[in-house]
């Protein structure tokens, strides 16, 4: 008769400890999205967004960008310039008690 259930039992243990060290931990975060976007992409989230230039001819800076616009290109590094998402952070008036004001 093999001796199935204590190997399987070692495995599933070596497993754990694998996953259990550095390594996988910010892949799970949900709500920060780490993509980086460039020029022409559509915004799809209203908030901030950091601004990564091309060889770093002038630093990194945080701008606001609005939903369903696009995002431009840089005056210097053109379409080289990318986009990060820093914070999402809906403009009021796309807020559900304030869009209906006049
Ligand atoms: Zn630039």
């Amino acid at each position: 008769m093999p001796l199935a259930k204590p190997s399987l039992m070692i495995r599933v243990r070596r497993v754990v400890a694998k996953g259990s060290g550095r390594g996988s931990i910010h892949h799970h975060r949900g709500d920060g999205d780490p993509k980086l976007y460039k020029p022409t992409d559509v915004v799809r989230l209203t908030g901030i967004y950091e601004v990564l230039h091309d060889r770093e001819h002038r630093e990194s800076h945080d701008v606001v960008m609005h939903a369903r616009d696009l995002f431009p290109a840089c005056d210097t590094c053109d379409m080289r310039v990318r986009f990060r998402l820093v914070r999402t952070a809906p403009y009021i008036f796309d807020d559900e008690d304030f869009e209906h004001q006049e």
